[in-house]
């Protein structure tokens, strides 16, 4: 069988952005609140991919290298939880009309390459906290980060050593 990979395209968070953001998660969710993500897997996905083979990823990328938008500035500025998937999240309150074009492109070019793409309206998010299956008190929302995004990566999703890592493949400049 040809050789297939789990794959996504999303943007990475900065360096800066991740160390706050885990201090701040430490200080405001208990530690029973769910399972804290590490600080270099956390990201926000633009397109999901699935299970591609080589072929398909060339086609992908090439795709991918035609986009031509401007980079846009990404606000965290609002938090939720979805029990049932067990996610706490953060995310913007408006998302940025760069972000929405980014994702909206890279959907449809993943779903006339033939990965399935969901029907389910994108919902832009960083996850915090995974198998946050009970209720939790959410903190007010008196935070916010912002930062330039300049750049979308292709990551790969592979599972090793007990978690789910992420790496970046690829990466295009947005300007
Ligand atoms: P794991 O599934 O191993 O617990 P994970 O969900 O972080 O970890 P992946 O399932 O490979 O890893 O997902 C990679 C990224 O794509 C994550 O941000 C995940 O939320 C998102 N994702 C996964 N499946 C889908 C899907 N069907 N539709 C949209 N986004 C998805
Ligand atoms: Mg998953």
């Amino acid at each position: 069988m040809r050789e297939q990979k789990r794959l996504f395209f999303g943007l990475e968070l900065p360096q800066q952005c991740r160390q706050e953001l885990i201090a701040w998660r430490a200080a405001t969710f208990p530690a029973e609140a769910g399972q804290p993500m590490a600080a270099d897997s956390l990201h926000l996905t633009l397109a999901f991919l699935g299970e591609v083979s080589e072929e398909k990823t060339r086609a992908l990328m090439q795709q991918a290298g035609r986009i031509a938008q401007p980079g846009f500035t990404l606000t965290l500025d609002d938090a939720g939880h979805w029990p049932r998937s067990g996610v706490i999240w953060l995310g913007p309150r408006q998302a940025p009309r760069g972000l929405l074009q980014l994702a909206a492109l890279l959907r449809s070019q993943a779903a006339r390459s033939g990965c399935y793409q969901t029907p389910l309206p994108f919902h832009p998010h960083v996850t915090l906290l995974r198998q946050a299956l009970q209720p939790v008190s959410l903190p007010p929302r008196n935070f916010c980060w912002s930062f330039p995004v300049e750049r979308f990566v292709l990551f790969q999703s592979q599972f090793s050593r007990g978690r789910t890592r992420y790496q970046a493949l690829a990466e295009w400049a947005l300007r």
